[in-house]
């Protein structure tokens, strides 16, 4: 059973951006993650995120745990 779509909002806003360490996001989605990710790393939401501060694009990938199983 995965994680809500508003829980894995809510652990990609509690991410800090790779670049400047903030945490503010002028945009965040969250989608289902894609079948090929699903299955090859267990990834239930892919979240793409734009830093409010410097910019930055960055794409999460969380599991049905809500843990970040990568950066991108
Ligand atoms: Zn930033």
């Amino acid at each position: 059973m995965a994680i809500t779509r508003e829980r894995a909002e809510r652990i990609a806003r509690a991410h800090a951006c790779v670049r400047c360490q903030e945490y503010s996001y002028k945009k965040l989605t969250v989608r289902p993650a894609e079948a090929s990710i699903r299955h090859e790393l267990h990834v239930a939401w892919s979240a793409r995120l734009v830093c409010g501060v410097c910019g930055t694009h960055q794409e999460l990938g969380i599991d049905d745990e809500g843990d970040i199983v990568y950066v991108g």
